[in-house]
């Protein structure tokens, strides 16, 4: 088999704005109002009323969105979060910027989401305070991590939109759940940099005093006409809070939302039927009951049935013109934990041998068909050149 290189390289994951966001940028900037104003709020409201959550706090990053719940729960000193090592390491950072411990725990093997037995063992320590899930990669993760007693902050930066039996994520209207999601340039919807937290009304306001320097008005209600010019500070806050501009972005991303995820979906299918056929490719895994966000489509390679490793078979990717990433490098392989918590490969057996195996494909919504059969047959010719 020959393959068509590309003419144009297929970048890994590249921004979906068009002219109605440019539109809205360029309206916000000439409105007069920069920072967070009315546009935020609008943002705040919408994506509240999109997921069905009680209320909602736009903020300057999902990180940040991290930062502030684990604040509004009281996390502090002396307490323990329970933490996927299958996530983005800016999870646990923040579980270590309020002076609090991460334990991590393993995935399950089918979506490398948090294994909730795992869980659930790690969080009968009498110190942990709160877990710290993922939706890996867009797929719920087990709805048991939210009844184990503890508070949960719901790391949702892959899973705008996804659904478990129907409900979505970050619209749960648990008691002490707040849920945070990321706008970064890569996720499902962007701000350039952004993120939002959900939850209950108290939570979400008590996470909005901490990101904004702990003071108890923001801008807004300072500098309109009838504000007061009076403010307390009831804390050491942070700046966190999002701009107008980039709400202005968030709101006509979170519009065509469900026309992206569309075709997240159709992509996401065409890669599967495309791909069953090769032996060398584990698919990803979709459990019953669940609507997968896709914002990553991660295959898994049978190392046993090829002849080079995962990272030569991304090297062949770029040769034929396809971006390809690996999500992630578990935590405990991380030079500041595994030296700090003296984490060892051996004790995440899961992620340690996953990781070895995977890359994730291309998938965003102006992908063509013709750049996702592109990636589907440098897929097969790199899987058949290197077959054992
Ligand atoms: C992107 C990401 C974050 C952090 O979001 P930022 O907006 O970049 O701070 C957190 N967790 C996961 C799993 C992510 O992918």
């Amino acid at each position: 088999m020959t393959t068509r290189i590309r003419k144009a390289f297929l970048p890994f994951s590249p921004p979906d704005i068009g002219n109605e966001e440019i539109d809205a940028v360029v309206e916000a900037l000439r409105s007069g109002w920069i920072t967070t104003g009315p546009r935020t709020h609008a943002f705040e409201e919408e994506f509240a009323s999109y997921t069905g959550a009680n209320h909602a706090l736009a903020l300057a990053s999902g990180t940040a969105a991290i930062h502030c719940a684990l604040k509004a729960f009281g996390v502090g000193e002396g307490d323990v979060v329970v933490v996927p090592t299958m996530t983005f390491s800016s999870a646990a950072h923040t579980v270590e910027h309020v002076g609090a411990r991460p334990v991590f725990v393993d995935a399950e093997a089918d979506t490398l989401n948090p294994d909730p037995d795992r869980v659930a063992a790690a969080a009968l320590d009498r110190n942990v305070r709160c877990v710290l899930p993922v939706h890996l990669y867009g797929h719920p993760c087990d709805d048991a991590i939210f009844d184990l007693g503890a508070p949960v902050v719901d790391d949702a930066a892959h899973a705008l939109p996804a659904r478990t039996d129907g409900r979505l994520v970050g619209g749960s209207r648990r008691d002490r759940v707040l849920t945070a999601f990321s706008f970064y340039a890569t996720k499902n919807i962007t701000t350039g940099e952004g993120g939002m937290l959900t939850g209950p009304e108290d939570l979400v306001e008590e996470a909005r005093t901490w990101s904004l320097h702990g003071m108890t008005k923001d801008a807004i209600g300072r500098y309109e006409a009838g504000g007061s010019w009076r403010y307390d500070v009831t804390r050491a806050g942070f700046k966190y809070n999002m701009s107008d501009i980039q709400a202005a972005l968030g709101l006509v991303q979170l519009r065509r939302l469900p026309e992206m995820h569309r075709r997240r979906t159709e992509i996401a299918h065409r890669y599967n039927s495309g791909l069953e056929g090769a032996e060398e490719i584990e698919l990803p895994h979709v459990r019953g009951g669940v609507e997968h966000a896709w914002h990553i489509y991660a295959i898994r390679l049978h190392l046993d049935r090829l002849a080079v490793g995962r990272d030569r078979f991304i090297d062949e990717l770029r040769e034929r013109g396809i971006g390809t990433s690996v999500h992630f490098i578990p935590i405990h392989l991380l030079a500041y934990y595994r030296d700090k918590y003296a984490l060892r490969p051996d004790d995440f057996p899961v992620a340690t041998r996953e990781f070895e195996r995977l890359v994730s494909l291309p998938i965003y919504p102006a992908m063509t068909d013709e750049d996702t059969d592109d990636v589907i047959e440098a897929v097969a010719d790199v899987s058949a050149k290197h077959r054992r």
